[in-house]
């Protein structure tokens, strides 16, 4: 059991430790303390050095940056619930996340990179088409999302590198509505069941110019087909009723639920057909309760 533990004092001696010792970093905890505990009161032990990062300026802050957000990969659950800068499915994942202490520790960063299929923020950023910005002492790449989630617990992060930010790009048009919803066994400190972030667009003239969506925990993977959505864009807001069932059965497809796989699957639809025909028959704009 290795018990070697860093604490760096800059982002340079962090990348440093990174590659020349292999540490693992530790943010807010609550996944790795957990993951590794040995009972109360033990102190847990990792078998690999870790470095911890939550002290670093470097991983802070919420910008906006050329019309992008921006969302250093140390800010915590409640940094993002309550930042006017972050779009609202995501401040909304961010809000239900645990219970207020878990969110004043839990970061993006450690939800990301933790790569679970039921963790919360992937799934409205997946939706929102966000990238990650990765550094090494090699230098600084960008990744999308969908391509740095390989698989449950398995990120395509290298041994040398460290998530630095979350970037989500600007939707232009606005989306006209927006649905999430998280379904948990309580209203707190509840691991999702299931959950979804959908968005659409409606222009002026009533077509669909976009439309996403999202499901978290049913699959092994964030579920997310550009394809499937692609059924229900470029038609008349009045015809989705009648493309409904053709486009829920596709959606259905791309859903991999192992465990109570019809009550994931008979909510995923419930959620869609709800969202679908409230955006038909609601005049205004906004977010779909
Ligand atoms: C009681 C409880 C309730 C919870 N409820 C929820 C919930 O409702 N929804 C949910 O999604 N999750 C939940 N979680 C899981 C956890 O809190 C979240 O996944 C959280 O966001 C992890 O962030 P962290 O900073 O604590 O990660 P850590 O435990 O510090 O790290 C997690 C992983 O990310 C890596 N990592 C962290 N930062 C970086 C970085 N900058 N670069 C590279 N790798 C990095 C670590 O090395 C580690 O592999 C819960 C956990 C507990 C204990």
């Amino acid at each position: 059991m290795v018990e070697t533990s860093y604490i760096p004092k800059d982002l340079e001696e962090a990348l440093r430790l990174r590659k020349e010792t292999g540490a693992k970093p530790i943010a807010g905890g609550t996944d790795l303390m957990v993951a590794h505990r040995r009972g109360t009161g033990v102190v847990p032990k990792f078998p690999w050095p870790v470095m911890i990062v939550s002290q670093l300026a470097v991983f802070k802050g919420i910008r906006l940056e050329d019309g992008e957000v921006s969302i250093g990969a140390g800010c915590t659950c409640h940094e993002i619930e309550v930042s006017e800068l972050v779009p609202w499915p995501v401040r909304m994942a961010a809000s239900l996340m645990g219970a207020q202490s878990l969110r004043n520790l839990a970061t993006i960063g450690g939800n990301v990179c933790n790569a679970s299929p039921k963790a919360d923020l992937p799934v409205p950023l997946l939706m929102l088409d966000a990238r990650l910005e990765l550094a090494s002492v090699s230098g600084i790449r960008q990744i999308s999302l969908n391509d740095f989630l390989v698989g449950p617990k398995k990120t395509a992060l290298r041994d040398d590198e460290l998530l630095m930010r979350v970037i989500i790009p600007a939707v232009n048009p606005a989306f006209t509505y927006l649905w999430y919803r998280k379904i948990g066994t309580r209203r707190a400190n509840a691991i999702s069941k299931l959950s979804l972030c959908a968005a659409i667009t409606i222009d002026t003239e009533g077509m669909v110019t976009d439309f996403r969506s999202a499901s978290g925990a049913a699959g092994p993977r964030i579920a997310r087909n550009r394809m499937v959505e692609e059924m229900l864009i470029g038609i008349p807001i009045t015809d989705i009723e009648e493309r409904l069932p053709a486009f829920l059965d596709a959606y259905d497809g791309i859903l991999a639920p192992q465990a109570m796989p019809e009550y994931r699957r008979s909510s995923t639809r419930r959620m869609l057909e709800h969202f679908l025909r409230t955006a038909v028959t609601r005049p205004a704009h906004g977010i779909i309760e």
